[in-house]
């Protein structure tokens, strides 16, 4: 629950366990709670009871659509596979973290007796799966800022129409920068800090990793299932903050069959530059039309580098505080258990289009840069697994630009949202008013 560790730097494992082959093929029938049960007991230890680790994984997953919870489908005899990560409630693989997260936390809060208040700001998609994370949960308040009228309005309908009294949506008169700004101000408040027992979910929490290592295996066995042989794959992960394929190659490093993880990157490259350079550096975001990818510093990517450097949190100390300062990170050589490509806008569009008409699938525009990298860079004697992000029903002007047709993209549960009231609170991005209507409205 901490975030970050106490001299700022990212919590890792003090041990990733090796899972025998043995126990991997034990693991192939389980269902996916059951599954995720078995890959997170090595990492919780007596931490948390077996008995109600399984109640928490078993809730977390009960609010997806589908009782299989990640489905995968073969893209036709193509050798692509697509894990469809979407069936959460949101409609985007961040319920998979999320909705386990939030679990977690309202587990710990109750033995501890403690309480927090979770303070976030979005430009869109983090946002709303934080909030049906922990919505209704007892010990928990959440307040999300957004820029007023600057979310899609589907987006902002997937926060603000969620009718639980702990669920707070500040639309904020700004831009999301300026959320960021005074979400910081707020945390560097210290007494505010700790009288408000102020807490946040973004992408660095340990735990948030550790959920999504689940699907790596279950991926692996559906494949497996499907092609009736057991041979190790490429999984192929539209990339932002690194924290989705950080998980895989913590699945790699337990035993999970993969032969090598393909990064996909949008324009925003940073991490296909450095898989495939071996230099780290900074550019400038691009708007694109896979908003969740428009990332030029990779929050995750610092876990990864621990591992490169053979697990010297010094050295990786060293390299981020020159980072920072803004040097570049350089690591001659090649990770052999990566490789990386960049899909841009047009193969984004194409992407669907071709998809859409030749197997009737229609993919997000994260999913699809994902598809497009894959397309370019197949693994030979092996298929690719194609990690798809998001429902195609969040992204209806992308859709309509790819295929001509927004409404094909719709989502039932998207349609429903239209009729419901929106709960928010328009206040200005300024400490004071922030801080003042967190008092008035927090827990305890
Ligand atoms: C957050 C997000 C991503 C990027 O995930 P990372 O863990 O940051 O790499 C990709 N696609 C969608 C739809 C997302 O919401």
């Amino acid at each position: 629950m901490m975030g970050l560790a106490t001299d700022g730097g990212l919590l890792v494992p003090s041990q990733i366990p090796a899972i025998s082959a043995e126990t991997l093929n034990s693991w192939r029938k389980l269902s996916y709670p059951e599954l995720a049960f078995q890959v997170m007991k090595p990492f919780v230890g007596d931490a948390i009871p077996e008995k109600e680790l399984k109640e928490l994984v078993n809730a977390s997953y009960a609010t997806f659509d589908t009782a299989e919870v990640v489905p995968v489908r073969p893209m036709g005899s193509s050798g692509l596979f697509v894990a469809e990560l979407y069936h959460g409630p949101t409609l985007a693989f961040k319920d998979v973290a999320l909705q386990f997260l939030g679990n977690l936390f309202a587990a710990i809060l109750k033995k501890r007796g403690g309480r927090l208040n979770i303070l976030g700001a979005t430009s869109g998609d983090t946002g709303s799966a934080a909030i049906h994370g922990v919505r209704g949960k007892e010990g928990i308040e959440i307040f999300i800022m957004y820029p007023e009228g600057r979310v899609s309005p589907l987006q902002e309908r997937q926060m603000a129409t969620v009718p639980d009294a702990n669920v707070h949506c500040i639309a904020i008169e700004g831009s999301f920068d300026d959320g960021q700004r005074v979400l910081k101000e707020c945390f560097n408040d210290l007494p505010f800090k700790s009288a408000m027992h102020l807490g946040a979910v973004n992408s660095v929490n340990w735990a948030r990793i550790l959920a999504q290592v689940v699907y790596y295996f279950w991926g692996s066995f559906r494949v497996h299932e499907t092609l009736g042989k057991e041979i190790p794959l490429q999984v192929c992960v539209p990339t932002g903050n690194f924290g989705d394929i950080f998980a895989g190659y913590v699945a790699q490093k337990m035993g999970a069959p993969i032969r090598r993880l393909l990064l996909a990157t949008n324009e925003n490259d940073i991490l296909s530059r450095f898989f495939n350079t071996g230099i780290y550096t900074r550019g400038e975001v691009h708007p694109t039309l896979s908003p969740s990818m428009d990332i030029q510093v990779a929050s995750n990517f610092e876990r990864y580098l621990y591992y490169r450097v053979g697990e010297d949190a010094t050295k990786v100390k060293a390299l981020m505080t020159g980072f920072a300062k803004g040097e570049a990170i350089r690591l001659p050589g090649q990770d052999p258990q990566f490789a990386a490509g960049r899909g841009d806008t047009a193969m984004t569009l194409a992407t669907i289009k071709k998809y859409w008409e030749l197997h009737k699938v229609l993919l997000d525009p994260h999913g699809a840069v994902g598809v497009a990298v894959a397309e370019a860079n197949p693994l030979k004697d092996t298929v690719t697994l194609c990690l798809e992000t998001a429902h195609p029903g969040k992204f209806p002007a992308a859709i309509g630009q790819a295929v001509g047709d927004e409404s094909l993209a719709s989502h039932p549960f998207l349609e429903k949202l239209k009729s419901l009231p929106l709960r928010k609170t328009i206040l200005k991005p300024e400490l004071p008013a922030i801080e003042e209507f967190m008092k008035k409205n927090c827990n305890g």
